[in-house]
């Protein structure tokens, strides 16, 4: 996106000098070729990885806020007297109030656009009634225009910007389990419909603690809460790069991994246990779950995975619980003829 924006920036500073030709603004032959060299550096530096993103745009965003300043009380004393309006570079005032909005938090944003904004009706108020064009009122009314449309800008850019803040934080709520902060259910459905549309293959990890009614019931649910969160915890530790724990339901999660090898799920998997079993929430010490490890086969549909897992983690239930099973096989018509062999 930065190098859209940057590029943009570069053919604008130089369309603007170009089409001041042959004769130059003084400001505009130092100021235009600089902003455009310095987007230039920045993009290199970002692909040198020299800079973050962030640096890089806050950067270009304070060299073109000064450009513009120093551009604005330079007309005032140049030619604004003469031609009674404001020049080009003005229009772009606005474009800075909205990339604040859009860059920082509320908060921060106000501070930069209402500084810049305050700076600007410092400049115009100064040259209107000091400079060369004090008294001319046809200048007083054009830069009143442009103080006023800068105002309207701004709070129509905090209002989008406050309500785009709570729309991020109302669809995080929308995605994400209350009680362990995991993505929920509905989060790891899209995660699952992406992957089937990425065509990419995965394997999906099931597993659902071992009688934690008995939990509930003998120490109550508060301290219920408190094992699903550590167990949340542990599974969030032990996922590799680009895997996603969810909670699926209740006491039941869901681990969406790249596709993996059966021996490194079962390492994984072998270290979320052993987490689970030693962690200790009052009384409670010793969790244990079983696993149902499903990977996609190439074009199988996710909700054939989910099924596999699923049925892989019952029979670890009916066969004693505190295991974990591979479903390596193709369900089929006949699939109870084709248990999965248990992974030790
Ligand atoms: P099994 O080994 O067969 O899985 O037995 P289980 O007791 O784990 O399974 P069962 O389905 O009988 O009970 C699940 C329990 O999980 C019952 C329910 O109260 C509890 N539970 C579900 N969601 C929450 C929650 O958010 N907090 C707490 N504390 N308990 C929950
Ligand atoms: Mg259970
Ligand atoms: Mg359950």
């Amino acid at each position: 996106m930065f190098f859209l924006f940057a590029c943009l920036g570069t053919v604008a500073a130089l369309g603007a000098l170009w089409m001041q030709a042959p004769t130059f603004d003084p400001v505009d032959r130092v100021g235009l070729p600089g902003l455009a060299l310095m987007l230039l550096g920045l993009q290199l530096a970002l692909l040198r990885r020299w800079l973050t993103v962030h640096t890089a745009v806050g950067i270009a965003y304070a060299f073109s806020t000064l450009y513009f300043l120093v551009a604005l009380g330079h007309q005032f004393a140049a030619f604004a007297p003469r031609t009674h309006m404001l020049a080009e570079s003005t229009y772009w005032f606005p474009v800075l109030y909205a990339a604040a909005f859009l860059l920082y938090s509320p908060r921060r944003a106000a501070w930069l656009a209402g500084g810049t904004y305050l700076l600007a009706l410092l400049l115009c108020l100064y040259h209107l009634i000091a400079g060369p064009g004090a008294g001319n009122a046809q200048l007083a009314g054009a830069t009143m225009q442009f103080l006023l449309v800068g105002a309207v800008m701004i709070v129509l850019e905090a209002t989008f910007c406050v309500q785009r803040v709570h729309l991020l934080a109302a669809r995080d709520a929308a995605y994400r389990d209350a009680l362990t902060g995991l993505a929920n259910r509905r989060a790891a459905e899209e995660h699952l419909a992406a992957l089937a549309r990425a065509g990419r293959r995965f394997t999906l990890v099931l597993f659902d603690l071992d009688h934690f009614k008995a939990v509930n019931d003998l120490h109550g649910h508060a301290t219920g809460d408190l094992v699903l969160r550590g167990v949340a915890q542990a599974a969030q530790s032990v996922l590799p790069s680009g895997g996603v724990a969810a909670r699926w339901g209740g006491e039941e999660f869901l681990l969406l991994l790249p596709a993996q090898p059966a021996w490194q799920v079962k390492a994984m998997l072998d270290t979320l246990r052993a987490h689970l079993r030693d962690q200790r929430h009052g009384a409670v010490t010793g969790v244990t779950a079983c696993f149902g490890v499903a990977t996609a086969h190439q074009g199988e549909h996710p909700d054939d995975v989910l099924a596999r897992a699923d049925a892989a983690m019952y029979t670890v239930k009916r066969q004693g619980r505190n295991d974990i099973l591979l479903a390596d096989v193709r369900r089929t018509h006949h699939a109870a003829l084709f248990e999965p062999p248990v992974l030790k």
